[in-house]
Protein backbone atom coordinates (compact mmCIF):
# COMPACT_ATOMS: atom_id res chain seq x y z
CA UNK A 1 0.00 0.00 0.00
CA UNK A 2 1.29 3.30 -0.96
CA UNK A 3 2.14 5.64 1.83
CA UNK A 4 -0.49 8.99 2.02
CA UNK A 5 -1.38 11.85 4.09
CA UNK A 6 -4.10 12.84 5.12
CA UNK A 7 -6.62 13.80 2.14
CA UNK A 8 -9.11 16.85 1.23
CA UNK A 9 -11.52 17.82 -0.95
CA UNK A 10 -10.72 21.20 -2.58
CA UNK A 11 -12.88 23.04 -0.85
CA UNK A 12 -11.19 22.72 2.27
CA UNK A 13 -8.36 23.63 1.18
CA UNK A 14 -7.39 26.96 3.70
CA UNK A 15 -5.66 30.52 1.97
CA UNK A 16 -3.01 31.32 4.07
CA UNK A 17 -2.90 35.27 4.57
CA UNK A 18 -1.01 38.04 2.71
CA UNK A 19 1.21 38.05 6.02
CA UNK A 20 2.91 34.81 5.12
CA UNK A 21 3.85 36.33 1.85
CA UNK A 22 5.38 39.37 2.93
CA UNK A 23 6.98 36.75 5.41
CA UNK A 24 8.79 34.70 3.17
CA UNK A 25 9.57 37.90 1.07
CA UNK A 26 11.26 39.50 4.25
CA UNK A 27 12.80 36.47 5.26
CA UNK A 28 14.14 34.86 2.56
CA UNK A 29 15.05 37.66 0.14
CA UNK A 30 12.90 35.55 -2.75
CA UNK A 31 10.76 38.02 -5.25
CA UNK A 32 8.70 35.19 -6.77
CA UNK A 33 6.52 33.42 -4.55
CA UNK A 34 2.66 32.37 -4.88
CA UNK A 35 0.24 31.56 -2.90
CA UNK A 36 -2.34 31.08 -4.99
CA UNK A 37 -4.29 27.65 -4.78
CA UNK A 38 -3.80 26.89 -8.42
CA UNK A 39 -0.13 27.04 -8.17
CA UNK A 40 0.42 25.24 -4.57
CA UNK A 41 -2.19 22.48 -6.10
CA UNK A 42 0.17 22.11 -8.80
CA UNK A 43 3.21 22.33 -6.89
CA UNK A 44 1.80 19.05 -5.29
CA UNK A 45 1.03 16.73 -7.62
CA UNK A 46 2.94 15.02 -10.33
CA UNK A 47 1.69 12.54 -12.68
CA UNK A 48 1.29 9.43 -10.45
CA UNK A 49 -1.86 7.41 -11.61
CA UNK A 50 -3.52 7.12 -8.09
CA UNK A 51 -3.20 11.18 -7.30
CA UNK A 52 -5.25 11.43 -10.74
CA UNK A 53 -7.84 8.45 -9.50
CA UNK A 54 -8.01 10.19 -5.88
CA UNK A 55 -8.92 13.38 -7.50
CA UNK A 56 -12.11 11.94 -9.06
CA UNK A 57 -12.73 11.48 -5.74
CA UNK A 58 -12.55 15.13 -5.35
CA UNK A 59 -9.76 14.27 -3.01
CA UNK A 60 -6.19 15.49 -2.68
CA UNK A 61 -3.59 15.88 -0.17
CA UNK A 62 -3.11 19.01 1.24
CA UNK A 63 -1.12 21.41 -0.99
CA UNK A 64 1.71 23.98 0.50
CA UNK A 65 1.23 26.66 2.22
CA UNK A 66 3.65 28.64 -0.98
CA UNK A 67 5.46 28.08 -3.53
CA UNK A 68 8.86 30.38 -3.73
CA UNK A 69 10.62 29.99 -7.46
CA UNK A 70 14.19 31.21 -6.13
CA UNK A 71 16.52 32.58 -8.87
CA UNK A 72 20.00 31.50 -7.72
CA UNK A 73 21.59 29.44 -5.31
CA UNK A 74 21.83 31.44 -2.96
CA UNK A 75 17.99 32.50 -2.72
CA UNK A 76 17.59 28.40 -2.38
CA UNK A 77 19.86 28.50 0.51
CA UNK A 78 18.01 31.02 2.19
CA UNK A 79 14.97 29.73 1.55
CA UNK A 80 16.41 26.13 3.64
CA UNK A 81 18.19 28.18 6.46
CA UNK A 82 14.57 29.96 7.48
CA UNK A 83 12.91 26.86 6.92
CA UNK A 84 15.50 24.57 9.22
CA UNK A 85 15.18 27.80 11.90
CA UNK A 86 11.29 26.92 11.94
CA UNK A 87 10.90 23.45 10.89
CA UNK A 88 9.12 24.05 8.19
CA UNK A 89 8.87 21.44 5.40
CA UNK A 90 10.36 21.98 1.86
CA UNK A 91 9.55 19.62 -0.91
CA UNK A 92 12.04 20.36 -4.16
CA UNK A 93 9.86 20.72 -7.24
CA UNK A 94 11.23 19.78 -10.73
CA UNK A 95 8.66 18.92 -13.34
CA UNK A 96 6.53 17.53 -11.77
CA UNK A 97 6.13 14.63 -14.17
CA UNK A 98 7.37 11.96 -11.55
CA UNK A 99 5.03 8.92 -11.55
CA UNK A 100 5.03 7.68 -7.77
CA UNK A 101 3.63 10.84 -6.00
CA UNK A 102 7.29 12.01 -4.89
CA UNK A 103 5.83 15.52 -4.74
CA UNK A 104 3.26 14.91 -2.16
CA UNK A 105 3.90 16.74 1.01
CA UNK A 106 3.50 14.52 4.11
CA UNK A 107 3.21 17.57 6.73
CA UNK A 108 0.75 20.41 6.53
CA UNK A 109 2.05 23.90 6.44
CA UNK A 110 4.71 23.12 4.24
CA UNK A 111 6.46 25.48 1.05
CA UNK A 112 7.58 23.84 -2.10
CA UNK A 113 10.91 25.40 -3.57
CA UNK A 114 10.18 24.91 -7.50
CA UNK A 115 13.43 25.13 -9.60
CA UNK A 116 12.23 26.59 -13.04
CA UNK A 117 13.91 29.95 -12.60
CA UNK A 118 17.18 27.81 -12.16
CA UNK A 119 17.19 26.96 -15.64
CA UNK A 120 20.19 28.32 -17.60
CA UNK A 121 21.89 26.21 -19.90
CA UNK A 122 25.92 26.97 -20.33
CA UNK A 123 27.63 26.32 -24.09
CA UNK A 124 29.10 22.97 -23.89
CA UNK A 125 32.52 22.97 -22.75
CA UNK A 126 34.48 21.28 -26.24
CA UNK A 127 37.83 20.32 -24.46
CA UNK A 128 36.15 18.57 -21.12
CA UNK A 129 33.02 17.54 -23.12
CA UNK A 130 30.93 18.56 -20.42
CA UNK A 131 27.98 20.92 -20.12
CA UNK A 132 26.45 22.89 -16.84
CA UNK A 133 22.97 23.51 -16.78
CA UNK A 134 20.86 24.75 -13.86
CA UNK A 135 18.62 22.04 -12.48
CA UNK A 136 15.55 23.46 -13.68
CA UNK A 137 16.43 23.19 -17.09
CA UNK A 138 13.99 21.19 -18.91
CA UNK A 139 15.71 18.52 -20.88
CA UNK A 140 14.72 18.87 -24.20
CA UNK A 141 15.90 22.70 -23.94
CA UNK A 142 19.00 21.31 -23.23
CA UNK A 143 19.65 18.55 -25.73
CA UNK A 144 18.50 20.85 -28.75
CA UNK A 145 21.55 23.52 -27.33
CA UNK A 146 23.43 20.28 -27.59
CA UNK A 147 22.38 19.16 -30.63
CA UNK A 148 22.86 22.83 -32.34
CA UNK A 149 26.38 22.54 -31.11
CA UNK A 150 26.87 19.09 -32.32
CA UNK A 151 26.96 16.86 -29.33
CA UNK A 152 24.20 15.10 -27.01
CA UNK A 153 23.91 14.17 -23.46
CA UNK A 154 22.64 10.81 -24.83
CA UNK A 155 19.79 11.11 -22.11
CA UNK A 156 16.25 11.27 -23.57
CA UNK A 157 13.50 9.76 -21.06
CA UNK A 158 9.97 9.84 -22.91
CA UNK A 159 8.97 12.77 -20.81
CA UNK A 160 12.46 14.86 -21.66
CA UNK A 161 9.52 17.71 -22.83
CA UNK A 162 8.39 18.14 -19.44
CA UNK A 163 11.28 16.70 -17.12
CA UNK A 164 13.87 18.40 -15.39
CA UNK A 165 17.98 18.01 -15.21
CA UNK A 166 17.53 18.10 -11.70
CA UNK A 167 14.61 16.29 -11.43
CA UNK A 168 16.53 13.21 -13.38
CA UNK A 169 19.14 13.24 -10.75
CA UNK A 170 16.91 13.44 -7.76
CA UNK A 171 14.94 10.03 -9.50
CA UNK A 172 18.10 8.47 -11.14
CA UNK A 173 16.66 8.70 -14.86
CA UNK A 174 17.14 6.68 -17.48
CA UNK A 175 17.10 7.39 -20.97
CA UNK A 176 15.90 5.62 -24.07
CA UNK A 177 19.50 5.06 -25.08
CA UNK A 178 20.92 4.38 -21.54
CA UNK A 179 22.48 1.33 -23.30
CA UNK A 180 24.62 3.46 -25.07
CA UNK A 181 25.40 6.35 -23.02
CA UNK A 182 23.88 5.13 -19.55
CA UNK A 183 21.45 6.43 -16.66
CA UNK A 184 22.08 9.86 -15.47
CA UNK A 185 23.95 9.42 -12.15
CA UNK A 186 27.02 7.75 -14.89
CA UNK A 187 26.39 11.11 -16.81
CA UNK A 188 26.97 13.54 -14.13
CA UNK A 189 30.40 14.98 -12.91
CA UNK A 190 29.27 17.60 -10.49
CA UNK A 191 26.84 18.73 -8.64
CA UNK A 192 26.09 21.77 -6.46
CA UNK A 193 23.69 20.96 -4.05
CA UNK A 194 21.98 22.92 -0.76
CA UNK A 195 21.42 20.66 2.24
CA UNK A 196 18.49 20.97 4.46
CA UNK A 197 20.74 23.49 6.94
CA UNK A 198 21.17 25.73 3.78
CA UNK A 199 24.84 24.88 3.58
CA UNK A 200 26.01 24.79 -0.24
CA UNK A 201 28.13 21.90 -1.03
CA UNK A 202 29.74 20.71 -4.87
CA UNK A 203 30.72 17.17 -5.04
CA UNK A 204 32.36 16.39 -8.14
CA UNK A 205 33.85 13.18 -9.69
CA UNK A 206 36.47 11.86 -9.70
CA UNK A 207 36.79 11.66 -5.91
CA UNK A 208 39.44 9.64 -3.65
CA UNK A 209 37.73 7.20 -1.35
CA UNK A 210 33.75 6.86 -0.85
CA UNK A 211 31.90 9.18 -3.93
CA UNK A 212 29.28 11.17 -1.85
CA UNK A 213 28.04 12.60 -5.42
CA UNK A 214 26.32 9.47 -5.36
CA UNK A 215 24.40 9.62 -2.44
CA UNK A 216 22.66 12.45 -4.21
CA UNK A 217 21.15 10.46 -7.25
CA UNK A 218 17.85 9.22 -6.14
CA UNK A 219 17.43 11.12 -2.88
CA UNK A 220 14.31 12.59 -4.17
CA UNK A 221 14.30 15.78 -2.34
CA UNK A 222 15.13 14.43 1.00
CA UNK A 223 18.75 15.37 1.19
CA UNK A 224 19.28 18.15 -0.76
CA UNK A 225 18.04 20.63 -3.50
CA UNK A 226 20.15 20.36 -6.26
CA UNK A 227 20.84 23.53 -8.15
CA UNK A 228 23.18 23.13 -10.72
CA UNK A 229 25.02 20.21 -12.13
CA UNK A 230 27.68 19.14 -14.83
CA UNK A 231 27.26 16.00 -17.16
CA UNK A 232 29.88 13.99 -19.85
CA UNK A 233 28.88 14.74 -23.24
CA UNK A 234 29.18 13.17 -26.57
CA UNK A 235 29.39 13.64 -30.20
CA UNK A 236 26.17 13.92 -32.08
CA UNK A 237 26.38 10.11 -33.42
CA UNK A 238 26.73 10.38 -37.48
CA UNK A 239 24.33 8.06 -38.05
CA UNK A 240 21.42 5.56 -36.14
CA UNK A 241 20.46 2.22 -37.93
CA UNK A 242 17.54 0.30 -37.15
CA UNK A 243 17.40 -3.23 -36.82
CA UNK A 244 14.70 -5.66 -35.84
CA UNK A 245 14.51 -9.12 -35.22
CA UNK A 246 11.55 -11.71 -34.18
CA UNK A 247 12.06 -14.74 -32.11
CA UNK A 248 10.13 -17.75 -31.89
CA UNK A 249 9.52 -16.75 -27.31
CA UNK A 250 10.63 -14.74 -24.84
CA UNK A 251 13.23 -17.47 -23.86
CA UNK A 252 15.03 -17.17 -27.01
CA UNK A 253 14.65 -13.33 -27.00
CA UNK A 254 16.13 -12.90 -23.62
CA UNK A 255 18.67 -15.08 -24.81
CA UNK A 256 19.73 -12.88 -27.52
CA UNK A 257 19.60 -9.64 -25.71
CA UNK A 258 21.93 -11.15 -23.03
CA UNK A 259 24.40 -12.26 -25.53
CA UNK A 260 24.50 -9.41 -27.21
CA UNK A 261 25.37 -7.55 -24.08
CA UNK A 262 27.56 -10.11 -22.93
CA UNK A 263 29.82 -10.22 -26.15
CA UNK A 264 30.67 -6.36 -24.97
CA UNK A 265 27.91 -4.59 -27.89
CA UNK A 266 26.02 -1.26 -26.73
CA UNK A 267 23.37 -0.64 -29.25
CA UNK A 268 21.97 2.65 -27.93
CA UNK A 269 18.39 1.12 -28.25
CA UNK A 270 17.53 -2.29 -27.38
CA UNK A 271 13.75 -3.34 -26.68
CA UNK A 272 12.51 -6.64 -25.62
CA UNK A 273 8.82 -6.70 -26.43
CA UNK A 274 6.47 -9.57 -24.50
CA UNK A 275 3.74 -11.47 -26.92
CA UNK A 276 1.63 -8.82 -26.15
CA UNK A 277 3.30 -5.68 -26.36
CA UNK A 278 5.35 -6.85 -29.70
CA UNK A 279 2.17 -6.94 -31.07
CA UNK A 280 1.11 -2.99 -30.26
CA UNK A 281 5.13 -1.88 -30.78
CA UNK A 282 3.81 -3.36 -34.80
CA UNK A 283 0.34 -1.61 -35.15
CA UNK A 284 0.45 0.35 -37.75
CA UNK A 285 0.84 4.12 -36.88
CA UNK A 286 1.85 8.02 -38.38
CA UNK A 287 4.19 10.57 -37.45
CA UNK A 288 4.30 11.72 -34.18
CA UNK A 289 6.28 14.68 -32.48
CA UNK A 290 7.78 15.35 -29.29
CA UNK A 291 5.28 16.34 -27.30
CA UNK A 292 6.12 20.08 -25.99
CA UNK A 293 4.04 20.75 -23.09
CA UNK A 294 5.16 23.06 -20.65
CA UNK A 295 6.71 22.16 -17.19
CA UNK A 296 4.07 19.89 -15.67
CA UNK A 297 3.30 18.09 -18.54
CA UNK A 298 -0.28 19.04 -18.13
CA UNK A 299 -0.94 16.82 -21.24
CA UNK A 300 -0.62 13.62 -19.27
CA UNK A 301 -3.73 14.56 -17.18
CA UNK A 302 -6.98 13.46 -19.00
CA UNK A 303 -9.11 15.87 -20.43
CA UNK A 304 -12.95 14.67 -21.10
CA UNK A 305 -14.74 11.53 -21.18
CA UNK A 306 -15.16 9.00 -24.39
CA UNK A 307 -18.24 7.80 -25.45
CA UNK A 308 -20.09 5.55 -22.79
CA UNK A 309 -20.40 2.68 -24.77
CA UNK A 310 -16.84 2.58 -25.45
CA UNK A 311 -16.14 3.44 -21.63
CA UNK A 312 -18.29 0.23 -20.87
CA UNK A 313 -16.57 -1.46 -22.81
CA UNK A 314 -13.59 -0.80 -21.15
CA UNK A 315 -14.81 -1.35 -18.01
CA UNK A 316 -16.64 -4.53 -19.04
CA UNK A 317 -13.27 -6.40 -20.03
CA UNK A 318 -10.81 -4.74 -17.69
CA UNK A 319 -12.84 -5.55 -14.33
CA UNK A 320 -12.08 -9.20 -14.98
CA UNK A 321 -8.64 -9.10 -16.41
CA UNK A 322 -8.06 -12.89 -15.61
CA UNK A 323 -10.03 -13.67 -18.86
CA UNK A 324 -7.53 -11.51 -20.92
CA UNK A 325 -4.40 -12.18 -19.55
CA UNK A 326 -5.00 -16.09 -20.40
CA UNK A 327 -6.08 -14.83 -23.72
CA UNK A 328 -2.82 -13.16 -24.34
CA UNK A 329 -1.17 -15.77 -22.97
CA UNK A 330 -1.72 -17.85 -26.15
CA UNK A 331 0.75 -15.72 -28.36
CA UNK A 332 4.09 -17.01 -28.40
CA UNK A 333 6.62 -14.75 -30.27
CA UNK A 334 8.69 -11.73 -29.40
CA UNK A 335 9.92 -8.50 -31.00
CA UNK A 336 13.75 -7.12 -30.42
CA UNK A 337 14.07 -3.60 -31.09
CA UNK A 338 17.34 -2.38 -31.53
CA UNK A 339 19.44 0.82 -32.67
CA UNK A 340 22.68 1.03 -33.29
CA UNK A 341 24.72 4.55 -33.27
CA UNK A 342 27.79 6.20 -33.62
CA UNK A 343 30.27 6.94 -36.79
CA UNK A 344 29.19 5.02 -39.91
CA UNK A 345 31.99 2.02 -39.46
CA UNK A 346 31.16 1.73 -35.75
CA UNK A 347 27.32 1.44 -36.28
CA UNK A 348 27.49 -0.43 -39.48
CA UNK A 349 30.03 -3.36 -37.86
CA UNK A 350 27.75 -3.08 -34.38
CA UNK A 351 24.51 -4.21 -36.64
CA UNK A 352 26.65 -7.08 -38.43
CA UNK A 353 27.63 -8.39 -35.41
CA UNK A 354 24.49 -8.35 -33.19
CA UNK A 355 22.45 -9.80 -36.47
CA UNK A 356 24.68 -13.18 -35.92
CA UNK A 357 23.74 -12.96 -32.55
CA UNK A 358 20.01 -13.03 -33.42
CA UNK A 359 19.99 -15.50 -35.97
CA UNK A 360 21.98 -18.22 -33.46
CA UNK A 361 19.09 -17.27 -31.35
CA UNK A 362 16.32 -18.66 -33.95
CA UNK A 363 15.77 -14.91 -34.55
CA UNK A 364 14.15 -13.45 -38.02
CA UNK A 365 15.22 -10.53 -39.28
CA UNK A 366 12.44 -7.95 -40.22
CA UNK A 367 14.23 -5.59 -41.45
CA UNK A 368 14.78 -1.76 -40.19
CA UNK A 369 10.84 -0.86 -40.54
CA UNK A 370 9.65 -1.74 -36.79
CA UNK A 371 12.98 0.23 -35.30
CA UNK A 372 12.01 3.50 -37.44
CA UNK A 373 8.33 3.05 -36.18
CA UNK A 374 9.45 3.01 -32.95
CA UNK A 375 11.85 6.33 -33.63
CA UNK A 376 8.22 8.01 -34.83
CA UNK A 377 6.42 6.76 -32.15
CA UNK A 378 8.55 6.95 -29.29
CA UNK A 379 6.98 10.13 -27.80
CA UNK A 380 3.40 8.67 -27.66
CA UNK A 381 3.38 7.40 -24.09
CA UNK A 382 2.46 11.19 -22.74
CA UNK A 383 -0.77 10.90 -25.31
CA UNK A 384 -1.29 7.14 -24.51
CA UNK A 385 -1.81 7.56 -21.05
CA UNK A 386 -4.79 10.17 -21.14
CA UNK A 387 -6.76 8.08 -23.44
CA UNK A 388 -6.60 4.88 -20.87
CA UNK A 389 -8.11 7.85 -17.76
CA UNK A 390 -10.63 9.22 -20.69
CA UNK A 391 -12.15 6.13 -21.46
CA UNK A 392 -12.75 5.59 -17.42
CA UNK A 393 -9.96 3.23 -16.84
CA UNK A 394 -6.36 3.29 -14.54
CA UNK A 395 -2.93 2.53 -16.48
CA UNK A 396 0.55 2.57 -14.59
CA UNK A 397 3.88 0.82 -14.78
CA UNK A 398 6.60 -0.60 -13.04
CA UNK A 399 10.36 -0.86 -13.65
CA UNK A 400 12.40 -3.59 -11.38
CA UNK A 401 15.45 -4.67 -12.72
CA UNK A 402 17.31 -7.95 -12.01
CA UNK A 403 20.42 -10.15 -13.01
CA UNK A 404 19.91 -12.36 -16.39
CA UNK A 405 19.10 -15.81 -14.08
CA UNK A 406 15.97 -14.23 -12.29
CA UNK A 407 14.38 -12.27 -15.69
CA UNK A 408 12.34 -15.04 -17.18
CA UNK A 409 11.40 -16.17 -13.50
CA UNK A 410 11.06 -12.42 -12.59
CA UNK A 411 8.74 -11.62 -15.64
CA UNK A 412 6.51 -15.03 -14.67
CA UNK A 413 6.20 -14.24 -11.17
CA UNK A 414 5.08 -10.86 -11.54
CA UNK A 415 2.80 -11.30 -14.44
CA UNK A 416 1.37 -14.41 -12.45
CA UNK A 417 0.66 -12.26 -9.33
CA UNK A 418 -0.66 -9.25 -11.31
CA UNK A 419 -3.03 -11.34 -13.55
CA UNK A 420 -5.94 -11.38 -11.26
CA UNK A 421 -5.90 -7.41 -10.77
CA UNK A 422 -4.91 -5.87 -13.81
CA UNK A 423 -4.54 -7.14 -17.36
CA UNK A 424 -0.73 -6.48 -17.94
CA UNK A 425 2.11 -6.79 -20.63
CA UNK A 426 5.83 -6.08 -20.34
CA UNK A 427 9.05 -4.90 -22.26
CA UNK A 428 12.69 -5.00 -21.78
CA UNK A 429 14.61 -2.39 -21.81
CA UNK A 430 17.95 -1.20 -20.19
CA UNK A 431 20.05 -3.86 -21.03
CA UNK A 432 23.56 -4.22 -19.29
CA UNK A 433 26.14 -7.11 -19.05
CA UNK A 434 24.66 -8.48 -15.75
CA UNK A 435 20.87 -7.87 -16.14
CA UNK A 436 18.18 -5.69 -17.28
CA UNK A 437 15.33 -3.80 -16.38
CA UNK A 438 11.74 -5.21 -17.24
CA UNK A 439 8.81 -2.33 -17.40
CA UNK A 440 5.45 -3.75 -16.54
CA UNK A 441 2.58 -2.20 -17.99
CA UNK A 442 -0.59 -2.18 -15.86
CA UNK A 443 -4.18 -1.49 -17.10
CA UNK A 444 -7.57 -1.90 -14.96
CA UNK A 445 -10.82 -0.42 -14.61
CA UNK A 446 -12.03 2.75 -12.90
CA UNK A 447 -15.69 4.26 -13.61
CA UNK A 448 -16.37 3.12 -10.07
CA UNK A 449 -13.44 4.90 -8.80
CA UNK A 450 -13.56 3.06 -5.51
CA UNK A 451 -13.31 -0.21 -7.20
CA UNK A 452 -10.67 1.04 -9.95
CA UNK A 453 -8.60 2.11 -6.35
CA UNK A 454 -8.77 -0.92 -5.33
CA UNK A 455 -8.41 -2.89 -7.73
CA UNK A 456 -5.05 -0.75 -8.05
CA UNK A 457 -3.56 -1.16 -4.65
CA UNK A 458 -4.08 -4.90 -5.02
CA UNK A 459 -2.01 -4.99 -8.40
CA UNK A 460 0.94 -2.79 -7.13
CA UNK A 461 1.07 -4.99 -3.77
CA UNK A 462 0.85 -8.04 -5.71
CA UNK A 463 3.49 -7.06 -8.09
CA UNK A 464 5.77 -5.30 -5.52
CA UNK A 465 5.72 -8.68 -3.78
CA UNK A 466 6.41 -10.99 -6.67
CA UNK A 467 9.20 -8.40 -7.46
CA UNK A 468 11.00 -8.46 -4.32
CA UNK A 469 10.50 -12.34 -3.69
CA UNK A 470 11.99 -12.74 -6.91
CA UNK A 471 15.03 -10.86 -5.50
CA UNK A 472 14.26 -7.99 -7.69
CA UNK A 473 15.04 -4.24 -7.30
CA UNK A 474 11.75 -1.95 -6.92
CA UNK A 475 13.16 0.76 -9.07
CA UNK A 476 15.23 1.02 -11.98
CA UNK A 477 14.69 4.53 -13.02
CA UNK A 478 11.14 5.95 -11.74
CA UNK A 479 12.43 6.49 -8.53
CA UNK A 480 9.98 5.43 -4.96
CA UNK A 481 7.99 8.54 -4.03
CA UNK A 482 5.20 7.63 -1.88
CA UNK A 483 3.85 4.36 -4.12
CA UNK A 484 7.23 2.41 -3.47
CA UNK A 485 8.28 3.95 0.13
CA UNK A 486 7.50 0.88 2.20
CA UNK A 487 8.97 -1.74 -0.35
CA UNK A 488 12.13 0.90 -0.09
CA UNK A 489 12.82 -0.20 3.49
CA UNK A 490 12.36 -3.44 2.93
CA UNK A 491 14.41 -3.58 0.08
CA UNK A 492 17.57 -1.65 1.71
CA UNK A 493 16.91 -4.00 5.35
CA UNK A 494 17.65 -2.61 8.77
CA UNK A 495 21.11 -1.86 7.87
CA UNK A 496 20.27 0.03 4.78
CA UNK A 497 17.61 1.92 6.67
CA UNK A 498 19.82 2.32 9.34
CA UNK A 499 22.36 3.81 7.00
CA UNK A 500 19.83 5.97 4.85
CA UNK A 501 18.07 7.39 8.56
CA UNK A 502 22.23 8.37 9.29
CA UNK A 503 22.59 10.59 5.92
CA UNK A 504 19.26 12.27 6.20
CA UNK A 505 20.00 13.57 9.66
CA UNK A 506 24.00 14.90 8.70
CA UNK A 507 22.21 16.46 5.53
CA UNK A 508 19.41 18.08 7.16
CA UNK A 509 19.34 17.30 11.18
CA UNK A 510 16.04 18.92 11.29
CA UNK A 511 14.16 16.87 8.80
CA UNK A 512 12.52 20.00 6.39
CA UNK A 513 13.52 18.30 2.79
CA UNK A 514 10.21 16.08 1.94
CA UNK A 515 9.92 14.54 5.61
CA UNK A 516 8.22 11.57 6.37
CA UNK A 517 8.26 10.54 2.14
CA UNK A 518 10.70 7.74 3.32
CA UNK A 519 11.63 8.53 7.20
CA UNK A 520 11.01 4.89 8.18
C1 LIG B 1 4.94 10.33 -19.92
C2 LIG B 1 6.09 10.06 -19.00
C3 LIG B 1 7.19 9.39 -19.49
C4 LIG B 1 8.28 9.13 -18.66
N1 LIG B 1 9.38 8.51 -19.17
C5 LIG B 1 10.48 8.33 -18.40
C6 LIG B 1 11.65 7.74 -18.95
O1 LIG B 1 11.72 7.39 -20.13
N2 LIG B 1 12.72 7.58 -18.12
C7 LIG B 1 12.69 8.00 -16.82
O2 LIG B 1 13.70 7.85 -16.13
N3 LIG B 1 11.58 8.55 -16.28
C8 LIG B 1 10.49 8.74 -17.03
N4 LIG B 1 9.36 9.31 -16.50
C9 LIG B 1 9.35 9.69 -15.08
C10 LIG B 1 9.82 11.15 -14.81
O3 LIG B 1 9.82 11.92 -15.98
C11 LIG B 1 11.21 11.13 -14.18
O4 LIG B 1 11.11 10.57 -12.89
C12 LIG B 1 11.89 12.51 -14.09
O5 LIG B 1 13.24 12.29 -13.79
C13 LIG B 1 11.28 13.45 -13.06
O6 LIG B 1 11.80 14.75 -13.28
P1 LIG B 1 10.97 16.05 -12.89
O7 LIG B 1 11.81 17.23 -13.18
O8 LIG B 1 9.64 16.02 -13.52
O9 LIG B 1 10.85 15.86 -11.32
P2 LIG B 1 9.59 16.01 -10.36
O10 LIG B 1 8.52 15.07 -10.76
O11 LIG B 1 9.22 17.43 -10.21
O12 LIG B 1 10.24 15.50 -8.98
C14 LIG B 1 10.62 14.17 -8.80
C15 LIG B 1 11.35 14.02 -7.47
O13 LIG B 1 12.60 14.69 -7.52
C16 LIG B 1 12.68 15.73 -6.55
N5 LIG B 1 13.35 16.85 -7.18
C17 LIG B 1 13.01 17.49 -8.33
N6 LIG B 1 13.91 18.44 -8.60
C18 LIG B 1 14.82 18.42 -7.62
C19 LIG B 1 15.99 19.18 -7.34
N7 LIG B 1 16.42 20.15 -8.13
N8 LIG B 1 16.70 18.87 -6.22
C20 LIG B 1 16.30 17.88 -5.39
N9 LIG B 1 15.20 17.14 -5.61
C21 LIG B 1 14.48 17.41 -6.71
C22 LIG B 1 11.25 16.02 -6.14
O14 LIG B 1 11.17 16.51 -4.82
C23 LIG B 1 10.63 14.64 -6.28
O15 LIG B 1 10.93 13.89 -5.14
C24 LIG B 1 8.25 9.56 -17.31
C25 LIG B 1 7.13 10.24 -16.82
C26 LIG B 1 6.06 10.49 -17.65
C27 LIG B 1 4.90 11.23 -17.10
Amino acid sequence: MSRLPPLHSFAEIPQPSGALLSELRRATGVEAISISPQDRVAASRDMWPKGILLRRKGLMPRPPDAVLYPKDTEEVSRILRFASERSIPVVPVGGRSGVLGALVPMRPHGLALDTRRLSQIHPPDRERLEVTAGAGAIGLDLERMLRSEGFTLGHAPASISGSTVGGWIATRSAGQHSSRYGKIEDMVVEAECVLGTGEVVRPSRPVPGTDWLEIFAGSEGSLAVITEATFRIWPAPEIAIGSAWRFPDLEHGVQALREIFQAGYRPSVARLYDPLDSLLALWPSGESEVPTPPPGMRELQPREARPAPLRMLWNLALRQPGILNRLAGVRRSVLLVLLHEGERWEAEAEARAVAEVCARCEGRDLGEGPAQRWLRRRWDVSRNFPLVFELGGWVDTLEVAIGWSGVLRLYQAVRQAVSPHAFCMAHLSHAYPDGCSIYFTFLGAAEDVDLGIEQYDATWAAALAAARKEGATISHHHGVGLQKAEALAEELGEKGVEVLRALLRACDPVGVLSPEKWKT
